[in-house]
C-alpha cells in the first residue's frame, strides 16, 4: 500500500501511517486461506483488473465483507506500475442474503412437510386416502399405457368396534398402526403402495399383477395380519384379523377406476358375509358367478 484515502481509514479505522509500506493481506486477520486470494494474486500477475468478495478485519477486530475491485494502473510506456484498489463493506449486503436464504431453506422445509402431511395418514404413517384417490387415477393412465394389469385390494379390519369396545381406542390405534405397517412390508414395487381409506379400512394398489399373483398376494396380506398375533375375542381365530376385496383390471383408455374400485369393495362385502379373515376376488365385468373366495383363514365366525 503505499496510499490510502479517509474512506479506507473510516472503513477499517487504520490510519495512513499504520499501513503505508504493508501487504494489504493484513486485513484478512488469521483467514489467510480465502478462495479469492488466488484470483486476487492471479490478476496481479497478469496486470488485470478483478472484483472479489473478501472476509475482512478492522483494526478493532470486527468482520466486515470487503467487496473489492481492482484495477491496473500503466505508465506512458504501458508498463504495469501500481494497482488501484476500490473496497466496498458489503456486510449488509451479504447478512441479507444470507439471512434469505435460510428463508428460503425453511420455506422448502415446510413446503415439503406440508406435501407430506397433505398425503399421509396421521395416525398410521401410511398413504391418506386423498393421495390414493389421485395415484388411482394416475396409475390406471400409466398401466393403461403400458399395457399392465392394475390389482386392487379393499381391506377392512374385522369386527373392530368390538375390538374397541373391549381393548379401548388406544389400544385399537396401535392395533390400525401395526395391520398398516404388516400391509407395508408386503410391496416389492416403488409404485406399489397402501393407503388408509377411511376409519379401519386401507387400499392397496399394485401393478402387473395377474390373477394367480394378485390372489396369492391377498392371501399373504391376509396372513401376514393374522401372524400379528393381536388378540381379538370376538374372531373366529382369536387374533385380530382382516377381509380383504379385490380384483384385477386390464386399464383401457377410459377411466374405469370407479368401477374397478366397486368391484373391490363388492367383493370385501362379500367376504365379510362369507364369514371375515379371507379374500375374496371379483372376477370383473359380467363373469357369472362374479366373486371367487380364496384364502380363506379359518371357519367362518
Ligand atoms: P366388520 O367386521 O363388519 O367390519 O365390523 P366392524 O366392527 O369392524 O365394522 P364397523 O364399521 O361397525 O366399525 C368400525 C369401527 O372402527 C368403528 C370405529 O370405532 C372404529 N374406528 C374407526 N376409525 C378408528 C380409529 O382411528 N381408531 C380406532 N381405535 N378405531 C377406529
Ligand atoms: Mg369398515
Ligand atoms: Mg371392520
Amino acid at each position: 500500500l503505499i496510499f490510502i484515502n479517509p474512506a479506507f481509514e473510516r472503513l477499517t479505522g487504520y490510519c495512513q501511517e499504520e499501513v503505508v509500506h504493508r501487504n494489504c493481506r493484513f486485513l484478512q486477520g488469521e483467514e489467510r486461506d480465502q478462495p479469492n486470494r488466488a484470483v486476487i494474486r492471479d490478476a496481479i500477475a497478469r496486470g488485470e483488473p478483478c472484483l472479489v468478495i473478501l472476509r475482512n478485519f478492522r483494526k478493532d477486530g470486527s468482520l466486515f465483507w470487503n467487496e473489492l475491485s481492482m484495477s491496473p494502473i500503466f505508465d506512458r510506456e504501458g508498463r504495469l506500475t501500481h494497482f488501484l484498489g476500490i473496497q466496498k463493506d458489503i456486510t449488509s449486503r451479504v447478512l441479507l442474503e444470507e439471512r434469505m436464504q435460510a428463508h428460503t431453506r425453511s420455506l422448502e422445509d415446510h413446503q415439503s412437510e406440508l406435501l407430506r402431511l397433505a398425503t399421509v395418514d396421521g395416525l398410521t404413517g401410511v398413504h391418506n386416502r386423498r393421495y390414493f384417490d389421485t395415484q388411482l387415477r394416475i396409475q390406471w393412465k400409466i398401466a393403461a399405457r403400458q399395457r399392465e394389469s392394475l390389482a386392487l385390494f379393499f381391506i377392512d379390519v374385522d369386527h373392530f368396534k368390538a375390538f374397541n369396545d373391549h381393548y379401548g381406542h388406544p389400544a385399537g390405534d396401535e392395533a390400525l398402526r401395526a395391520v398398516a405397517n404388516q400391509l407395508r412390508a408386503a410391496f416389492r414395487r416403488e409404485a406399489d403402495f397402501v393407503a388408509r381409506y377411511g376409519g379401519e379400512e386401507f387400499v392397496v394398489l399394485t401393478g402387473g399383477m395377474n390373477r394367480l399373483m394378485a390372489r396369492e398376494f391377498a392371501e399373504n396380506l391376509r396372513a401376514r395380519v393374522q401372524t400379528l398375533e393381536i388378540s381379538h375375542r370376538a374372531t373366529a381365530s382369536g387374533f385380530l384379523t382382516i377381509s380383504i376385496g379385490f380384483t384385477v383390471c386390464v386399464p383401457g383408455p377410459d377411466d374405469g377406476s370407479e368401477q374397478c374400485l366397486e368391484m373391490a369393495d363388492r367383493a370385501l362385502y362379500q367376504a365379510k358375509a362369507l364369514g371375515r379373515n379371507r379374500a375374496v376376488e371379483h372376477l370383473g365385468g359380467d363373469t357369472t358367478p362374479p366373486f371367487r373366495t380364496t384364502g380363506a383363514g379359518c371357519a367362518g365366525d
